[in-house]
């Protein structure tokens, strides 16, 4: 099946880019009303489409696989039940885009590009990893947005494929880093409600090369 396939290959990805280090950070796609997802604690080079696990979205049970599930695969099942069309999720612990979370400031809309996120990137309140309190504020903060930040602990983001979870993954890493490098130099200029508006209904057609 493609799809354990595709999450081996993004979940990899994740760590050659930067986006994590070590094991953390996991990957998982929802197909029907199972959800597949990287298991906790393999080092993702080492990582097969067999260690990928299944798991119910209506149990929460796993259903298929030896390993155990990713300790974040409560917030992931959340987060699918919370919107339908949601049918990817990476979660990184990205470094810049974690500075903000760290510092529980929303990442500013300095580049056009954060408009392929919505309209914020937000801050969903600190709970420990793993803990349904985690998976409920991710939920309540993500909104309608294609990602958020945890405080203290890193970011999400969701997508109706895993190419578009990963790109928007890479784009709030990257836009996490331009503004705080106009903190640096002073002069933070996020878009203008108009200029964002704009730019959102450019990302309604958005077809990624
Ligand atoms: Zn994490």
């Amino acid at each position: 099946m493609h799809i354990k396939r595709d999450i081996v290959e993004y979940a990899q990805r994740m760590e050659k880019t930067g986006l994590v280090v070590g094991t953390a950070g996991n990957v998982s796609a929802k197909v029907g009303n199972i959800m597949y997802i990287t298991p906790s604690a393999l080092p993702y080079s080492e990582m097969t489409e067999a260690d990928i696990l299944e798991v119910d979205l209506t149990t929460n049970a796993v259903v298929a696989g030896k390993r155990k599930p990713s300790s974040e695969t409560p917030m992931h099942s959340n987060i699918y039940k919370h919107n339908a069309s949601i049918k990817a999720i990476v979660h990184t612990h990205s470094t810049y885009a974690t500075m903000f979370a760290c510092a529980h400031m929303p990442i500013p809309f300095v580049h056009y590009a954060a408009a392929d996120i919505g309209t914020e990137i937000a801050v969903a309140p600190y709970a420990r990893y793993g803990s349904e309190q985690l998976a409920i504020n991710a939920v309540n903060t993500l909104g309608d947005n294609n990602g958020v930040l945890l405080a203290n602990h890193g970011v999400i983001a969701v997508g109706e494929t895993l190419k578009d979870a990963f790109r928007r993954a890479e784009t709030i890493e990257e836009v996490a880093r331009l503004a705080y490098g106009s903190y640096l130099l002073n002069s933070v200029k996020p878009l203008s409600e108009k200029d964002l508006a704009d730019a959102l209904e450019g990302f309604k057609t958005y077809v990624s090369g």
